[in-house]
């Protein structure tokens, strides 16, 4: 499953009345982190991860009552997982869906073979109503010639979502079949087998559809099973649905019969597989088709409206399906693989075998609507998706608390395949900014997680578990050399095809597979059963010039905490001390060919050759999972060296050292000078790699200090630094994609930081748009930002224009990126309307107030009204989300002195909530404020060094 990276999105028609926007747990995860990018503030982030992450692993199953009383009587009900006793086989079942009623009729029978003798059948059910006793015999048909056993009880067991079924005898080892007859009423939350609206482009109607999320624990909503992931079985499924529906399932339809107004669909047989893989489409959507070499039929379906948009996923479809079937050595199984474009989902994507699901805008392209950072989003989660078809589908982890192992996998190949496929985005060198520096972010904390988790926690879906994971074993494959790498991974692939595995099977196998001196479960245990990663400090030898010596601590955003020990009641205490064995690849000014140093983490430190007079640099291209530090002189000669000639670095090393840099300053470690330095060359850069590191701070320094004295001086340094690539870029579309991504984030800083003819470009494009929005139509690539600034920089005229154009589209990613522009006004009359908007549904659904929030918030004049909208519409607010937390938690993002913070304590108390979710999400928002108003104070200091530091930039020095 892909998470998605940004935390706004909307619906295709923009409503989704039952989705409790604010306070789903997953998405709360995936907001917090995404937000902390956003807000690379000091201490800021302590807290705030723990609570997405507690609150990630704070899962419930149940959503509809079930209906017997919790018993006691059969010890095998309260334990957590299914009994070994009983291991299913096959399944063939029928669901008969009524798309007025909403609801579905099922039969489900299951063949079981039992392994030790028993008289307990327990499966998961949720929101399943059973319409009589199960039968359990030896025959599959269940007619007059089966033996049938005898039924004496029946229940349901909820706080494990089971159903029980004892028999009056023991059954004895062999086969068996346990038939269920049941119904259930769509789901209306995306999990599970759900319903949902959309909006048709003829007639604007809207109309129902169904799809399904089984991970993790929902394909028990669809059909009683046995849940787990290590407990594969083959499954045939009939759907039945009105005829006017178009229906999809993991495997081909074998068999289509008309029954009156409804159609019956028969399928043939999957291969084996977990039951979280099981998935279900029915809607009205058409498709565009293609071929494999191997003449797998790809289709990708969408709604009609945006059909031609399909093109791009299916060609990136075809080729990464036929690399990775080269790459693995390992045929993909089915003859079919669909691919639907579904207005309301819940992941990202997921990767149900035959059938993967995705967000509408994650599989359709269209130029003008989407950004180049959503076309990259889209081949990387395409091709994470596919990395799935055999690292998560064939091999299967054994249970939840192993799944970084597949999500790591394919958080690496995501960027590896699709380097290969589409080289000018240079996605191999993305990985650096988009897995590594993300998850150091998220690892920096007492509260983080190991990778492999205790058995009773998880699974987590966030940035540990996908990038941190990813950026692990890319660090493990350049140590062991990636030729053995891929050998080991194929030999995993062969050794548990149609298995499943757990953490140390992966280490040996890859182990048993290559010639190699490392013990790789011993090298990998620190990196995937602690939490947390080392900054490594480099000194001078004091007594050689030519040396220099090593240490290692666990790197803390909190640097006054005791880096060595657990947090207190952690529930991941480390066996290892928070000590790595670090491989470090460095070179230097004298030498710049690249070496090995391997840092065992029982020895307290390291020398290093390091001749005098040279600069060093560590972590070549940033491929360990490490921070450094180096004395300032070295800091120094490598700003220098950057000056002088960028070239003698990569731009992922480039990436690195700014982002080490402005991280150990944020963290008071260093002067910011360090990281300001480092900006001075940026008048050379054209790449997006530095360019996107540097943006990320300067967006969260901007946000920051936009009200504050200091922000002239900040404001004019940045200007300068990129007003030369502004002029350079122009807001053209041409170049390849990682110069139009680089475009695009040079452009929003020399805008953001005032500077006019970045401004007055933006303007006049957008000014002609509105002369003729088809004629003077506006690329992704420039689009966020010319309407924004067009908006910012202009009058009701122009909002209500952007509004009505708002109002029109059905484009999912093109409303987000003009609810974003609105939000930019500066007009409080305005802001304020905009804000009312979000509580009429006939305006702007409330799905879509967080979207308004977070950039009304992001305003420097709107933030000032949001807070006034939360008290005004309190009452509709609990009425609508439940809860105001999160809602505060946005608005409050740049609270900062005493006055604000005694303002939301006070409320807090007004309008008390007593959930234990809302509890730890008010502390983490008071923690804050705290941080933020000593992040200010700092920056009062900071002022005079981005003063001093501006005097020595010299402008248009290219
Ligand atoms: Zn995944």
């Amino acid at each position: 499953m892909s998470d998605v990276p940004y935390v706004e999105f909307e619906d295709a028609d923009g409503h989704n009345p039952h989705r409790p926007f604010f306070i789903t747990y997953r998405q709360t995860a995936i907001g917090v982190i995404v937000f902390i990018i956003l807000a690379v503030s000091v201490g800021l982030i302590a807290g705030l991860t723990a609570s997405g992450r507690n609150q990630s692993a704070n899962i419930t199953t149940t959503s509809m009552p079930l209906t017997t009383a919790v018993p006691t009587k059969y010890a095998a009900l309260a334990k957590p997982r299914l009994p070994t006793s009983i291991k299913p086989k096959a399944y063939y079942y029928q669901l008969d869906i009524d798309m007025t009623k909403l609801n579905f009729v099922g039969i489900n029978t299951i063949q079981f073979m039992v392994k030790s003798s028993t008289n307990i059948i327990i499966v998961h059910v949720s929101g399943i109503k059973m319409l009589s006793a199960p039968q359990v015999s030896n025959d599959r048909n269940f007619n007059g010639a089966s033996t049938y056993y005898k039924v004496i009880d029946t229940g349901n067991y909820k706080p494990n979502s089971y159903y029980y079924v004892v028999l009056q005898n023991k059954l004895t080892p062999g086969t068996y079949y346990i038939r269920f007859n049941f119904t259930a009423q769509l789901a209306s939350d995306l999990l599970g087998l759900y319903k949902y609206q959309y909006t048709r482009a003829s007639d604007r109607q809207k109309i129902w559809a169904i799809a399904s999320q089984g991970q993790d624990f929902y394909t028990r909503r669809m059909i009683p099973c046995f849940d787990e992931p290590a407990l594969k079985a083959t499954f045939q499924a009939t759907i039945i649905v009105p005829s006017n529906y178009s229906v999809r399932w993991n495997m081909p339809v074998t068999k289509k019969t008309a029954i009156g107004n409804k159609m019956r669909y028969e399928h043939s047989t999957s291969p084996i597989m977990s039951t979280y893989l099981l998935a279900l489409a029915v809607d009205g959507f058409t498709y565009v088709e293609g071929h494999t070499t191997r003449n797998t039929r790809v289709r990708v379906w969408s709604r009609p409206s945006i059909r031609n948009d399909s093109y791009f996923s299916l060609r990136t479809i075809i080729n990464i399906t036929q690399y990775y079937e080269g790459f693995f050595g390992i045929p993909y199984p089915i003859s079919k693989q669909d691919h639907v474009a579904v207005p309301k989902f819940y992941a990202g994507a997921m990767e149900n075998w035959g059938l993967n699901l995705y967000r509408e805008e994650i599989l359709t392209y269209n130029p003008y609507y989407v950004s180049s950072r959503l076309l990259k989003t889209i081949i990387v989660i395409i091709s994470h998706e596919l990395c799935h078809q055999w690292l998560g589908n064939y091999v299967t982890i054994q249970w939840w608390n192993h799944m970084w192992i597949t999500e790591s996998f394919c958080n690496f190949y995501q960027f590896y395949a699709g380097s290969i496929l589409q080289p000018s985005f240079f996605l191999k060198q993305q990985f650096v900014t988009d897995s590594v520096q993300v998850a150091m972010l998220v690892d920096a904390t007492r509260s983080s997680h190991p990778l492999v988790l205790p058995p009773n926690l998880g699974p987590i879906f966030d940035k540990i578990t996908y990038e941190k994971g990813g950026s692990i074993f890319r660090m493990l494959r350049d140590y062991i050399g990636p030729a053995n790498y891929h050998t080991g991974v194929k030999a995993l692939l062969k050794k548990y095809l149609y298995s499943n595995i757990a953490t140390e099977q992966v280490f040996q196998a890859i182990s048993g597979a290559i010639q190699s001196p490392i013990n790789i479960s011993d090298f990998m245990g620190p990196w995937v059963y602690q939490m947390g990663y080392p900054l490594v400090t480099l000194i001078r030898h004091p007594g050689n010039r030519g040396l220099g010596i090593i240490s290692q601590q666990r790197y803390l955003t909190n640097s006054s905490l005791n880096p060595s020990t657990d947090p207190p009641g952690s529930p991941y205490p480390s066996t290892f001390g928070y000590k790595w064995t670090i491989p470090i690849r460095y070179y230097n000014s004298g030498d710049k060919t690249t070496k090995l140093l391997v840092f065992d983490r029982t020895s307290a430190s390291v020398q290093i050759g390091w001749p005098a007079n040279t600069w060093i640099k560590l972590n070549t291209d940033e491929i360990g999972f490490y921070r450094v530090n180096y004395p300032t002189e070295n800091w120094q000669a490598l700003a220098m060296a950057l000056q002088t000639d960028k070239t003698q670095f990569s731009e992922t090393d480039i990436a690195n050292m700014l982002d080490d840099a402005f991280q150990l300053a944020q963290t008071y470690r260093i002067n910011y000078m360090i990281p300001l330095n480092l900006t001075k060359y940026l008048f050379k850069e054209t790449n997006q790699l530095p360019w996107g590191v540097t943006s990320l701070y300067y967006s969260a320094m901007f946000q920051r200090l936009s009200n504050r004295g200091s922000f002239q001086y900040f404001s004019k340094y940045f200007q300068k630094i990129a007003a030369v690539q502004a002029d350079r870029f122009g807001f053209s579309d041409n170049g390849n994609w990682i110069y139009k991504e680089a475009r695009a984030t040079v452009l929003e800083m020399a805008c953001s930081t005032g500077y006019k003819p970045c401004i007055a470009n933006a303007t006049a494009i957008f000014k002609k748009y509105m002369q003729n929005p088809t004629a003077n139509n506006i690329k992704g690539t420039i689009r966020g930002i010319v309407f924004k600034y067009g908006i910012e920089n202009g009058g009701a005229t122009e909002w209500n224009f952007l509004f009505k154009q708002y109002k029109q589209s059905l484009n999912i990613a093109d409303r987000r990126t003009m609810l974003r522009a609105l939000s930019a006004t500066k007009i409080p009359w305005l802001i304020r309307r905009f804000l009312n908007y979000t509580v009429d549904p006939t305006k702007i659904p409330s799905s879509s107030m967080q979207t308004v929030l977070l950039n009304v918030n992001r305003n420097t004049v709107g933030r000032y009204f949001t807070w006034e909208f939360l008290r005004d519409h309190q009452n509709f607010l609990m009425q609508k989300f439940k809860t105001t937390r999160s809602i505060v938690r946005i608005i409050t993002q740049n609270y900062d002195t005493p006055l604000l913070l005694n303002q939301v304590m006070n409320y807090f108390k007004m309008f008390p909530e007593n959930s234990g979710s809302a509890k730890s999400t008010e502390a983490s928002i008071i923690q804050r404020i705290k941080s933020n108003m000593q992040y200010l104070h700092r920056c009062e200091k900071l002022r005079y060094i981005i003063d001093i530091t501006l005097e020595k930039v010299q402008p248009g020095a290219v």
